[in-house]
Parts: structure tokens; C-alpha cells; sequence
């Protein structure tokens, strides 16, 4: 066993997909991947569901897997999706299982779900034959914002047969071990891009009268965009303007005569998502013309909001309830991050909730994206079996 922390309580192992679920996600969380170069994991993913004897599909969307589970009675299908990539961090921790492959690191979860996927076709497979309907595992490349869930769309992920619904889950840091957010509506946002390049006019550190500075224009640009959600934005409306790359200049006594700015704009909700982008084009655009300068925007289109099927949420609740307890099935606060299964969600009803992965026991504290990101495994079993429940009230 590797070094936890004394107070480190193991999951249960009462069931022999209990122990494998563990082991194949350190295992994962060994070898990770990046977006699109999921082989390794990929491969695995094909093998077991063949070996559950699924109709597999290889290679859908580049890297994407796709596992069809016919029931033995006829009913709807249910799309569960996973999304299998790895982020460019070198990981920080210590586990026998800590990352092998340099500056790549399962530093969201995404190890996390391909285990749970794979344990949840395992299980449901054993039900095949009470099972009415068909059960279509998703198991997607780039989900790390280079829209791995789009390319297995175009692949056709969606038809033969047409889900009728989608589920997917996300272990979550935030949320202690043991509990389970849901929600109906929005749980992730819009999330745009934008470039903005400034030009004015270079020269002599000391000689400002003869120059148009882009820092300076830069600088005020950045403080206007934080006047959009200040003072546009109708203050019980959510939105947010990032400015999260400022470059300019390439010495201390050189007044640079471009800067360049890189950000990004979450909103819940298509109009304020509107609003945001008209008002930094506005600002971006025309601000920069009082000093002198010209300003331009360009506009990234990135991820929908991720909006959970009202119904679907309401039959998931009992079913959630079930396998966590009441009290341990909160309603979810949206958050401004997103994820490219709203792309599914747009067309297929569905619910995307959250499993409890924090235990400050075993240092499991820390946001998704950080070298030294840890789950509470128990989050494994307990997603495994809310998915389970999730499907098997939806065939019902
Ligand atoms: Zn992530
Ligand atoms: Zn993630």
C-alpha cells in the first residue's frame, strides 16, 4: 500500500468491482493522456467492454470509444458518457500510483469517470436481461477544452439507436466525499473566448511625447472590461471577465508600440452571455481610440451552458437519494466553469451531476487543475452505483 494519512478510511470492498474500480483508476491515473492521445486508455476501455460482450465502436470523434448494452427487452437508451483525457501539469504527489508519464497528470478526475464508466457497463451488463432498453457508453477524448464531446457527435455518437437521455457525472473536490450535488437548470456556463491586439506607437522609455503607449492603453483596458460586470450587469445575473493574458514590450526602457490580451467570458444565460460579448467588443474596439490608439477583437465561441433537464433531475432525486441517503443529496450552486457535455444536453435531455471527493483526512483539498490534486476514492463506488441508479430509473 502506498503512504495515506493515518486517518485515510478505505472505501468498502464488499463487492469484487469494488476493488478492481480502485485499481483501474490508479492505474489510469498512472498512465495519463492528453486530449486526443487517449490510446493507451482508450485501448483498455474497447477491451473491457468487449470483453462484457458489447458492440464496441473504436476511434469515433479520433480517440472516443463507444459501448451499445442491449437489454433484453425493448425500452429507451440511455447515453452515459466519460471523458477519458489528462491535463499538461506535472503532478505533485506522492502516490505509488502518482503520474509516470512527465508534465501530464489526471488533475480533473477524468481517471475517475473511465473507471466508474467501465464499472457501470460491468454491472449493468450482469442486469442485461431485466434491463428494457439500451444503455450506450460514452467514453470521450479532449473533454480539457478542445471539445472531444463535438468530434464524437459528427462521428455520430448520437444516432443508431438515438439516445433518449444523457447522464455523466464529475468527482468533485469541493464537495465532501460521501455527497452528491444535482440540479435542475444551468450547472455550468457559457464559456467564450476572446483575443484583443492594441496598437499604438513605440519608442524612448523617456520620451513618452513622442509615442502612443500600448501598456498604458492595455492597462486601461483591462480595468474598463471590469466595469462590464460591475456596472452592466444586472447584479443578481452571473457573469464573469477574466483578462488571463497580458503581453507587451520587451524591455524596461522601450515604451512597446502593441500589447496583446487574452480572456475569457462565462455567463448562465444567452443574453447575458450577449452582453458580455458586445460590451468587451465595445470596449476592446473603441476604448483605445481616446489615447491615440486602435484596438481589435476577435470573438472565441467556446462551450454552451451545461443545462440539466428539469424532469429527468426530478426522477434522479429518489433514485440519487437511494444510494447516498437523503441528506447527503444536495441541491448543486451552479459554477461559472464548463464542459463540453452541454453540447450533448443541448439535444438530448439529461442530468450532468456532481459526486463528493474531498476528505481533508488524505489531503484531498485541493481544486481541480492543481499539481497536487487528490480524490477520496470512495467517490468511485458511490458514483458507480449513482450512475447504476440514474439508469435504471430512466428504464423503468
Ligand atoms: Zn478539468
Ligand atoms: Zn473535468
Amino acid at each position: 500500500m502506498p503512504e495515506l494519512h493515518q486517518n485515510f478510511v478505505a472505501p468498502s470492498l464488499d463487492l469484487p468491482w469494488e476493488s478492481d474500480i480502485i485499481a483501474l483508476r490508479r492505474d489510469f491515473h498512472a498512465h495519463p493522456e492528453l486530449g486526443f492521445e487517449e490510446v493507451r486508455t482508450a485501448g483498455i476501455v474497447a477491451q473491457r467492454l468487449r470483453d462484457l460482450g458489447l458492440e464496441v465502436r473504436e476511434n469515433v470523434g479520433r480517440t472516443g470509444v463507444v459501448g451499445l448494452l442491449k437489454g433484453a427487452k425493448n425500452g429507451p437508451c440511455v447515453l452515459v458518457r466519460a471523458d477519458m483525457d489528462a491535463l499538461p501539469i506535472h503532478e505533485q504527489n506522492d502516490w505509488e500510483w502518482k503520474s509516470k508519464n512527465g508534465g501530464k497528470m489526471h488533475a480533473c478526475g477524468h481517471d475517475a469517470h473511465t473507471a466508474i464508466g467501465l464499472c457501470v457497463a460491468r454491472i449493468l451488463t450482469e442486469e442485461r436481461d431485466h434491463l428494457a432498453g439500451s444503455v450506450k457508453f460514452m467514453f470521450q477524448p479532449a473533454e480539457e477544452g478542445m471539445g472531444g464531446a463535438g468530434g464524437m457527435m459528427r462521428d455520430g455518437v448520437l444516432e443508431n439507436p438515438r439516445p433518449d437521455f444523457a447522464l455523466a457525472l464529475h468527482v468533485w473536490t469541493p464537495l465532501p466525499a460521501g455527497q452528491i450535488g444535482v440540479s435542475s437548470g444551468p450547472v455550468m456556463a457559457y464559456a467564450d473566448g476572446f483575443q484583443a491586439r492594441i496598437f499604438g506607437k513605440g519608442g524612448h522609455g523617456a520620451m513618452p511625447e513622442q509615442t502612443t503607449d500600448a501598456v498604458l492603453i492595455a492597462a486601461h483596458v483591462v480595468t474598463a472590461l471590469q466595469s462590464i460586470v460591475a456596472r452592466n450587469l444586472k447584479p443578481l445575473d452571473a457573469g464573469v471577465v477574466t483578462v488571463g493574458k497580458l503581453e507587451a514590450g520587451t524591455a524596461f526602457n522601450i515604451i512597446p508600440g502593441a500589447a496583446y490580451l487574452e480572456g475569457t467570458m462565462r455567463a448562465f444565460s444567452p443574453d447575458v452571455r450577449d452582453l458580455l460579448t458586445t460590451r468587451c467588443r465595445e470596449i476592446i474596439e473603441t476604448l483605445p481610440r481616446a489615447f491615440g490608439g486602435r484596438g481589435e477583437f476577435q470573438f472565441i465561441e467556446g462551450f454552451p451552458a451545461t443545462v440539466n433537464d428539469e424532469d429527468v433531475v426530478q426522477r434522479l432525486i429518489p433514485a440519487l437519494e437511494s444510494v447516498a441517503g437523503a441528506q447527503n443529496v444536495q441541491s448543486f450552486e451552479p459554477t461559472l466553469g464548463a464542459e463540453d457535455f452541454s453540447l450533448i444536453l443541448q439535444e438530448i435531455p439529461g442530468c450532468y451531476f456532481f459526486v463528493g471527493a474531498r476528505n481533508p483526512a488524505i489531503d484531498a483539498i485541493y481544486p481541480h487543475h492543481h499539481p497536487k490534486f487528490n480524490i477520496d476514492e470512495s467517490a468511485l463506488p458511490l458514483g458507480t452505483r449513482a450512475l447504476v441508479a440514474a439508469v435504471r430509473e430512466l428504464l423503468s
